[in-house]
């Protein structure tokens, strides 16, 4: 194991998130979405074994019992207190940009350990009403999840509800000790690597036409720090995904 207290994930063994609260040395029948995937595209049967995980922390090793056409009933072993999480704690807030690049960022940023995602509607973001943004909201916790049963984490980074990025920012606690607030922005932001260690992070992307002037003016003036990613313009989820790869190996787990 190295210098990794944790072990690392099993890329053989499947993992299944389970949505209600696991207990050891128990049956279960898996809900009709987990025994369609793992008696589908997992290919799991009788015997196999697999590892479920509620979210709620660490991890049960289990094994199949019985498949049928439509169920799964499996047996979990003990509770192992494991966990995957970075001890640096990184919020990431995304300018909505169109929908492949959105997948990308929610998808990379929770293997890179985000604890959550908050998605915010910009000037330049692509119009989203009130009933799309909740349909997308719930897509993107999937997105979440999947990420997470394959990267290893046993914590579900949360995707809260759609905001606009102003009523956001009003939103937001005054900054609590240790904590950082940044926003990437491509012109006169500090290199991150002369930033001071956060404790905490809460870091700010624009979408894919960047932020408006007069959303830039109210950002800064909320405590976020203009940070640079060198001299090239990025694609936002390219963004995102690099600052964080950098973050976290200057001061989190990478
Ligand atoms: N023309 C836009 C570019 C947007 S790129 C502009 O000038 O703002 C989309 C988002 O990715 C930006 O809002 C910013 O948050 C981030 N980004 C891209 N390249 C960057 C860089 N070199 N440094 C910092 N942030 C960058």
């Amino acid at each position: 194991m190295g210098r990794h207290a944790q072990p690392r994930a099993s890329m053989a063994i499947p993992r299944i998130f389970h949505s209600a609260p696991l207990a050891s040395h128990q049956p279960l029948v898996l809900p009709q979405a987990a025994a369609r995937h793992a008696g589908g595209a997992l290919r799991l049967r009788p015997g196999d074994a697999l590892v479920l995980f509620d979210g709620t922390g660490g991890e049960y090793p289990a094994r199949v019992l019985r498949t049928g056409k439509r169920e799964m009933v499996v047996t979990l072993d003990g509770h192992r207190a494991v966990e995957r999480e970075s001890p640096l704690p990184v919020t990431l807030a995304q300018g909505i940009a169109g929908a492949e690049r959105m997948d990308f960022a929610v998808q990379k940023s929770s293997e890179l350990g985000v604890v959550a995602i908050q998605p915010l509607a910009c000037l330049r973001s692509p119009p989203l009403g009130a009933e799309r943004a909740t349909k997308k909201t719930e897509h993107w916790q999937r997105v979440a999840i999947s990420a997470c049963e394959q990267c290893g984490r046993n914590r579900i980074p949360g995707v809260p509800p759609v905001l606009p990025l102003r009523r956001w920012l009003t939103t937001l606690p005054p900054t609590a000790a240790g904590e950082q607030r940044w926003v990437l922005l491509p012109e006169g932001g500090q290199a991150l690597k002369h930033l001071p260690p956060p404790n905490r992070l809460l870091l700010l992307v624009g979408p894919e036409g960047g932020f408006a002037p007069e959303e830039a003016m109210d950002i800064t003036a909320a405590g976020f720090r203009p940070v640079a990613l060198g001299p090239r313009i990025l694609r936002t989820e390219t963004a995102g995904i690099a600052a964080l790869g950098a973050i976290q190996a200057l001061w989190g787990d990478l």
